[in-house]
């Protein structure tokens, strides 16, 4: 399979220069795991490469996911799926956005970009979003559109974990804190499993709630990770205009976009962990950037309908 045919791809890592962390006394690199594909960014691409080859190698030839209809998930397997020449189904949260599909995609970039690279998509309601993975609707939805593989909602299973245990190569052992942001754990899982056991695995959820725990721990039996819940801005999706200028002025002194559902949320949290002198002198952090701006024109969206100032691209 051509797109996932190298077996090792690497990111590159960027060290951070900052008068915040220079009076921390600790270090930070980037891995910029974004720039490993224009399309299928990050985490994304990690965590579909081992599900399409397994799709293919069942000789399935449709692909069929959930998302929200912002979501990078969503984004990345209709990208890859025409790459790989996989066909994809798409199950969108919100019925209402199917009143109108043009006027939806003339609005959303992410759909757009899904439509345009051949995804199909069937929007539910939020009632039976919340019961996508019951036998039931499944069957529904092979009884609509035939044979197809199954990728969860944000593409988290255990090929997907198989996936992000790539990102850390034998070149990172070097580092003594890893941070990742969490959305479902998969990521984190991936990476805690390939970490050495002087390595410390931070992970910076962007939604609320203790359920991530119990998720994280069905991946990995290793326990040299732990959550930062200080970070989430409120919940998934949401942000703050403290977020939003943080991002900017990150953008304007490193030349690096971060996105603000994720890695946004996480770097902000880790240059505040370094302003209240969490971490211990000399400590080599490595962050994963894992991609996700595409999202960043729907949340400007959100905000110029708020009016609050955007997110620069
Ligand atoms: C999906 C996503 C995450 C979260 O990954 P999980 O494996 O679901 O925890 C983090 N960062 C970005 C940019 C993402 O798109």
């Amino acid at each position: 399979m051509q797109f996932f045919s190298s077996e090792t791809i690497f990111s590159e890592n960027h060290p951070i220069t900052h008068p915040i962390l220079d009076k921390a006394g600790i270090s930070l690199v980037i891995k910029r795991e974004d720039q490993i594909h224009s399309e299928v960014s990050g985490n994304k691409f990690r965590k579909l490469k081992y599900n399409l080859i397994e799709a293919k190698k069942q000789g399935f030839t449709t692909i069929l996911t959930f998302g929200g209809a912002y979501s990078n998930h969503i984004a990345a397997t209709a990208a890859a799926g025409k790459m790989v020449g996989l066909q994809t189904i798409g199950i969108i949260r919100g019925d209402e956005l199917a009143k109108d599909l043009e006027k939806t995609l003339s609005e959303n970039d992410t759909l757009k970009f899904a439509s345009s690279s051949g995804m199909h998509f069937k929007f539910i309601t939020r009632e039976a979003y919340r019961d996508k993975t019951s036998t039931a609707f499944i069957e529904q939805l092979r009884d609509e559109f035939g044979e197809f593989y199954v990728i969860p909602e944000g593409g988290t299973n255990a090929l997907a974990i198989k996936g992000c245990e790539e990102i850390l190569t034998d070149t990172d052992v070097g580092y003594d804190v890893i941070c990742c942001a969490v959305g479902t754990g998969g990521t984190i899982a991936g990476i805690v499993n390939s970490t050495h056991e002087h390595q410390k695995v931070l992970g910076f959820p962007a939604l609320k709630g203790d359920f991530l725990f119990e998720e994280i721990r069905k991946y990995t039996v290793k326990t040299n990770w732990d959550l930062v819940q200080e970070y989430h801005f409120g919940g998934y999706g949401k942000i703050n205009q403290e977020g939003v200028a943080f991002i900017n002025t990150f953008k304007d002194q490193q030349h690096i976009a971060l996105d603000p559902v994720y890695t946004g949320k996480m770097i902000f949290g880790i240059f505040d962990m370094a302003q209240n002198g969490v971490f211990p002198k000399n400590t080599r952090i490595l962050a994963v950037h894992t991609g996700g701006l595409q999202g960043i024109d729907g949340m400007n969206k959100k905000l110029k309908k708020k009016r609050l100032p955007l997110i620069t691209i």
